[in-house]
């Protein structure tokens, strides 16, 4: 390829509403054009590498046993009505009506569609297990498309869906999607986690997100450096910390704190680490009386240590918040505590309220926590004297950096993480929603038990870039580069020498298969090193008249410091030897 030949378009400066680098550098480079908000352009640079990301998923996919298909982008709302998703999914969920008034979607996801077919295709238990994927666009209409190609509305994902015949079997399939998943990313040449998720009302342990580790991540990743433990923050268990409960050994004082409304005000006045502070959360649920219509309000109250704050996943596993909860509103706190926000605490609420202690909470004594008045705490509280013993006792913080491990080999650590992958074991859920049965041995029908796994292609090019960049630009591992090699030809229309050694260079690598791009268009020097810095290809080799007149060549790595010197004629072994093939 010459790049007279291409279209190459790169920017100085990058456009002011992109916050983050890859985001920055992506448009620079000229690999996407914003068409609206979260909606891109891939224009031909960034279109090469979203193929040999793809390339990549695909062949270790098909290597996996998972069989490719396409299904639509737009997908008829009876399907998403049979599973109920088509009310439930919120804003999220483009919909869109036909000429005849019927409603459709903008497919964020297939489960629904691959569900159909699976229920008409796969009807014995001898056509099982089977795992389908494609490449295909999604939209999602995010709340807030951001940072490029990382949140966008329209992306495109692989998203893969397994049918087993029974558990161990599903389990099988995503042992297999795991490690499918694992030989990709290391394929990218990216530095990621396998990290432990949410399974949300499915339960289980069967879900992991794939984290590309970035500081700019959405995510933080909770991880024992001296262990295998890995999880997301969602669902990272924070232990008690301290030993057993220490007796009682200040009294009960209500301590004036004017204007002191949060724990750090109050352990700063009273001269007291943070630690000795509880803080109070107020959460409502809403159900209905016997009668079956009025709204009965349950409010509860959450108490965390002064300094951990509330993991509200976690919150929703509490029995009682299962089905969902909200913030109260500041009437109902004033009517259940007599006191506005700031000064609340368990002691001598007006109206009863359900206490749930963290279970760090539930081994503090001599605390302090709110008096339910304006202007005071308590300090020396102490369970079963000053207050009964906590009714419910969970794991409602997020766990915090240098917290034991729940594995108890070590401490844990907390990064960023930008998640790029994500499998999941679904269940039954969907095939008993949709009737997806297959009939077993002794012809008895059984829900299909199913997983899915998707990849989030574009974001890939962001996390990459994330995690692989300098202040010239993008350093592309070699797996994904839009080219492997650029041969800057200096002096490409002046010189016949440089023409002629620069083609033949360029036919020789291409033809082992090396993807070589021929700069041709007679750029100075400094600019097209720039561009091609830029761009992030992984080498460059530079041809010259006065190079030639040696007999060499100059190849540099895009993070070399410095140019090698190689003879004419060793340059393509040279450059095979660096790609290490
Ligand atoms: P997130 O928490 O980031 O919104 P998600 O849980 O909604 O992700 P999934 O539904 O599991 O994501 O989608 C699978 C993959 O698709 C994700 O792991 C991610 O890589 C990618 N993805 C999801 N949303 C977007 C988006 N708005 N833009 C680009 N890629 C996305
Ligand atoms: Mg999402």
């Amino acid at each position: 390829m010459k790049a007279s030949q291409f279209f190459i378009a790169t920017l100085k400066e990058a456009p002011a509403d992109a916050e983050v680098i890859s985001h920055r550098l992506m448009m620079r480079a000229g690999m996407i054009k914003r068409l609206g908000a979260g909606i891109y352009n891939y224009m031909p640079m960034g279109l090469r590498v979203i193929r040999k990301v793809e390339a990549i998923i695909r062949q270790e996919m098909n290597r996996a046993g998972a069989i490719e298909l396409l299904m639509p982008v737009v997908q008829p709302a009876e399907l998403w009505q049979e599973t109920g998703r088509f009310e439930k999914m919120g804003p999220e969920l483009l919909r869109v009506k036909d000429r005849h008034e019927r409603d459709f979607v903008i497919q964020p996801t297939s489960e629904e569609v691959i569900t159909d077919i699976a229920r008409q295709e796969l009807r014995s238990y001898k056509q099982l297990p089977k795992n389908f994927y494609h490449i295909q666009t999604k939209f999602r209409d995010e709340r807030r498309p951001r940072f490029g190609v990382m949140r966008g509305r329209e992306f495109t994902m692989k998203d893969a869906y397994s049918f087993d015949r029974d558990k161990e079997g599903a389990a099988r399939s995503y042992d297999a999607m795991f490690k499918a998943y694992c030989a990709i990313f290391d394929r990218f040449g990216l530095q990621y986690r396998a990290v432990a998720a949410d399974t949300g009302a499915i339960g289980g342990d069967l879900s992991h997100e794939f984290q590309v580790i970035a500081d700019t991540g959405e995510d933080a990743i909770v991880y024992c450096p001296s262990s295998d433990y890995a999880a997301n923050i969602e669902l990272a268990e924070a232990v008690a910390l301290g030993a057993e409960r220490a007796p009682a050994s200040q009294p009960l004082v209500r301590t004036p704190t004017p204007g002191r409304s949060t724990c750090e005000e109050v352990a700063d006045l009273l001269g007291l680490p943070l630690d000795r502070t509880v803080k109070s959360l107020v959460l409502a649920t809403d159900g209905t009386n016997e009668a079956g219509n009025t709204k009965e309000v349950t409010i509860w109250l959450l108490l965390l240590r002064g300094d951990h704050s509330l993991n509200e996943v976690k919150a929703g596993k509490v029995d009682g918040l299962k089905n969902g909860f909200r913030f109260a509103t500041h009437s109902e706190i004033v009517d259940h505590f007599g006191t506005p926000p700031g000064y609340l605490g368990p002691i001598g609420t007006r109206k009863p309220v359900k206490v749930v202690a963290d279970r760090t909470v539930a081994r503090m004594s001599d605390f302090v926590c709110g008096a339910n008045e304006r202007d005071a705490h308590y300090t020396g509280v102490n369970w079963g004297r000053d207050l009964p013993e906590p009714e419910v006792v969970a794991d409602l913080r997020n766990v915090v950096a240098g917290d034991p491990s729940p594995d108890g080999k070590g401490t844990l650590a907390i990064q960023r993480g930008i998640e790029v992958g994500h499998v999941f074991y679904l269940g039954t859920k969907y095939s008993r929603a949709m009737q997806a049965n297959f009939l077993d041995e002794t012809g008895k029908p059984q829900p299909m038990e199913m997983g899915c796994y998707g990849i989030g292609v574009t974001r890939i090019l962001g996390a990459a870039i994330e995690q692989n960049h300098d202040d010239r630009g993008i350093i592309w591992p070699a797996a994904m580069a839009p080219f492997e090699v650029v041969i800057c030809a200096l002096g490409y229309e002046r010189s016949a020498e440089v023409r002629a050694s620069s083609e033949r260079l360029l036919e020789a690598l291409s033809g082992l298969g090396v993807d070589t791009i021929l700069d041709d268009r007679g750029e100075r020097p400094g600019a097209m090193f720039a561009d091609w810095e830029l761009i992030g290809v992984p080498l460059r080799v530079v041809v010259s008249e006065r190079g030639l007149k040696a007999g060499t060549v100059e190849i540099q790595g895009r993070r070399d410091t410095e140019a090698t010197v190689v003879a004419l004629e060793a340059a393509v072994s040279a450059i095979q030897e660096r790609r290490g093939g």
